[in-house]
């Protein structure tokens, strides 16, 4: 494809009878939407949307062979020609877009959060309280069996292709590593045993459906859990599943259990494609890469070094439906690029709640939260460019407001100006470039250094006020010391924190200060690899092996009040990360904390009654915020958004989803003089 920066990534593939438009997959990922019969007109406008935004091949989350391989209990499943029927809608919606959708097929095993959960054996997942039941000789041949018919159905229900799930450590990862099949059955006993489940589901599935039909295969590269498949072993299991009639490898990175990010922020940016590649190398199917790969840019680099033949993003579309039409027309700059966050996606679906987005509120909720255009064009003041201001702003804009957006500071961001400079998260950068560009775009009237007064506000028909937070500032003897600084000083860089440093306030942001204090700006790609001990599969079960300890650059303290651990009121998929990294780095947590004084020698507490000096060169607080609410009262009838309106707990997914609800219900007057 000529006269693209894409030419890889935007070329068409043809597996078995499917012709894909690209090279582009949307991965797998439970929404929430796909468990009950009600839901699936919403799933069906989620995933025609991102059909009518370009993507090759749509993947839906994962529908169970069995009830005992729910994920939940009355968890998605794909057993009955009812259940495929009900699903002819949501295929005839990607259809009617142009796009083409895979059914995923995933037996969860000992990651089944009920009862009734079954394995290889009866050793229980340490991620979920359900110990799982053996499954017989029988059983296992009968789950096969179940496999191939879901496939069946789902090629009935108008599914172009399917994925079998065999990876992130689900029943047929279970089956594969010794760390959780004991068999001395037909199923288990040597790798070679331990091989034929999932050889056994492609081949039955291949003789089901014909030799057309494409079967995509879900092959787990770096099981990053101790007793996990040794490379070769995964190298003969992709020979056996092309042997056996799988169309297409897809990839995936360490089971759900492992102590090892894979897709988070924190982990670097396509820092999994060289395992892709090595698998592609040895087979002769197309490879499809995964994990941590967020841009078009990547994606196109990895197609055209030939390290795979396509690429799966799954949380990248469920922030941008437009990625790939964008891409396709030069304007990769509007992307609203995913950060990795896993707040409004995976930790909703973990924590039972519907799956969206922080950076896009209406994913998952196409068909309730909805941007109407409007006929008049009437006018809407927003104060304050943080992700709230930033987001109603566009979205007024989108309607087709004409938008005014007030800003005090030169710069847009906020308190996400501050986050992005957090190791790690550097990818939160790319949120304000997206709200930069579509604000240029959407041609929103932009007033940086404005601080607006009321009187500025009077003649707008609608008014949003996002004027944020403040730092709170404790109340103890010596918080005036030259010592102390606020979070908002040093990850601005405003002021450079000396050798010994203790950290006021163990919420998030006390545990990303503690980080970015402690934190070797040295350190890179192999570094962060080596802390996290990934090692070369070929030679380490699983792909680990020991740690590599980290240096930290200062030796910090972080403290609280309360007695409770530090952290745990972090992200469920992603706070488990930012609590290791704390350990790794020699971070000392003390809990408990009566904050006494601070003076020339340090900051003077007492804990368990005990009083104690902590002799360090710098406090920094990170003590929660206040709101700013000076304009509310001049102007009771503006909407207050953000943490303007509640700064307790206030993250960037409630400011970007308050602000774009409070625009989606703005009304559509005429402005005064039509
Ligand atoms: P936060 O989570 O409310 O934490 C503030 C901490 O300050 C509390 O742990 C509190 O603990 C302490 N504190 C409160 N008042 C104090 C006082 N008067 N004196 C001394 N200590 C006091 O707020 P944040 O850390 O500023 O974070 C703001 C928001 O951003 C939160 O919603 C957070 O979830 C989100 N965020 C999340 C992440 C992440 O998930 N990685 C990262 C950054 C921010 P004690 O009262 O026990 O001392
Ligand atoms: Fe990406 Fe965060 Fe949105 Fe999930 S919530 S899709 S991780 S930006």
């Amino acid at each position: 494809m000529t006269g693209t920066s894409y030419p890889h990534l935007l070329a068409p593939l043809t597996i078995g009878s499917l012709t894909l438009r690209n090279r582009v997959v949307m991965g797998s990922m439970h929404t929430g939407l796909e468990d009950r019969v009600h839901d699936l007109p919403a799933l069906a406008a989620y995933y025609a949307e991102r059909a009518r935004g370009g993507v090759g091949l749509i993947v839906t989350g994962g529908y169970a062979p069995t009830k005992r391989g729910w994920l939940k209990p009355f968890a998605s499943e794909m057993t009955t020609r009812l259940q495929a029927m009900r699903h002819r809608d949501v295929t005839a919606a990607v259809h009617g877009e142009g796009g083409a959708i895979a059914l995923q097929v995933l037996h969860a095993g000992r990651y089944g959060y009920h009862p009734l959960s079954v394995s290889a054996s009866n050793r229980k997942s340490p991620i979920t309280p359900f110990r799982p039941h053996a499954l017989s000789s029988r059983a296992v041949d009968q789950t096969a069996t179940a496999f191939a018919k879901s496939v069946g159905l789902a090629r009935k229900a108008g599914y172009d292709a399917v994925e079998i799930m065999g990876s992130e450590g689900y029943l047929i990862n279970q089956f594969l590593a010794a760390r959780t099949n004991d068999r001395t059955d037909a199923w288990g006993g040597s790798a070679e045993k331990r091989m034929r489940f999932p050889v056994e589901i492609v081949r039955r599935a291949r003789e089901l459906v014909g030799d057309d039909f494409p079967i995509v295969y879900r092959i787990s590269l770096l099981d990053l859990v101790e007793d996990g498949q040794i490379w070769e072993e995964v190298v003969e299991l992709a020979h056996r599943l092309e042997d056996a009639g799988v169309s297409v490898l897809n990839t995936g990175i360490g089971w759900h259990e492992a102590r090892v990010p894979t897709i988070i922020t924190q982990v670097p940016r396509g820092a999994w494609r060289s395992y892709t590649a090595r698998l592609k190398a040895e087979v002769s199917v197309p490879v499809c890469a995964s994990n941590r790969i967020n841009t078009p840019e990547l994606a196109e680099s990895v197609l055209a070094s030939g390290e795979a033949d396509l690429v799966s993003m799954a949380r990248p579309l469920l922030a941008d439906p437009e990625f790939v039409a964008k891409a396709e027309a030069g304007r990769a700059d509007e992307i609203n690029t995913c950060i990795a966050c896993n707040q409004a996606c995976l930790d909703h679906v973990f924590e039972n709640r519907k799956a969206s987005c922080l950076v896009n509120p209406r994913a998952c909720r196409e068909t309730t939260l909805v941007l109407s255009p409007t006929r008049h064009r009437s006018t809407v003041a927003v104060v304050g460019a943080g992700p709230a201001g930033l987001a109603a702003a566009t979205a007024a804009a989108e309607r087709g407001f004409a938008v005014t957006l007030f800003e005090q500071s030169d710069e847009l961001g906020g308190q996400f100006r501050l986050a992005m400079r957090v190791p790690g998260k550097e990818d939160f950068a790319e949120t304000l470039r997206y709200y930069r560009r579509r604000l240029e775009v959407l041609g929103v009237d932009v007033r940086l250094g404005t601080r607006a007064r009321g009187s500025d506000l009077a003649a707008y028909y609608e008014v949003v006020l996002a004027t944020g937070v403040v730092p709170r500032v404790p109340d103890f003897p010596g918080v005036d010391h030259p010592s102390v600084v606020s979070y908002a000083d040093v990850l601005s860089g405003r002021v450079v924190a000396g050798k010994r440093v203790a950290v006021i306030g163990a919420g998030g942001i006390g545990v990303d200060v503690s980080h970015f204090l402690a934190h070797d700006p040295r350190e890179d790609f192999d570094d962060w690899m080596a802390h996290w001990g990934v090692g070369d599969p070929a030679v380490h079960r699983g792909g680990l092996t020991e740690r590599k300890p980290r240096t930290a650059v200062r030796e910090v303290t972080l403290l609280q009040r309360k007695t409770t651990p530090i952290g745990i009121g972090l992200g469920k998929t992603s706070g488990w990360a930012h609590r290791a990294v704390l350990k790794q780095s020699g971070v000392v947590q003390v809990t408990g904390v009566t904050y006494d004084r601070v003076d020339d020698a340090g900051l003077h507490v007492t804990v368990d009654g005990e009083p104690r000096l902590l002799e360090v060169d710098t406090v920094v607080v990170c003590a929660g915020q206040e709101s700013v609410r000076d304009l509310v009262e001049a102007l009771p009838h503006a909407h207050v958004i953000g943490g303007a309106d509640v700064a307790a707990e206030l993250d960037a997914k409630r400011a970007i989803e308050q602000g774009t609800r409070v625009v989606a219900g703005l009304a559509d007057r005429v402005p005064a003089g039509r």
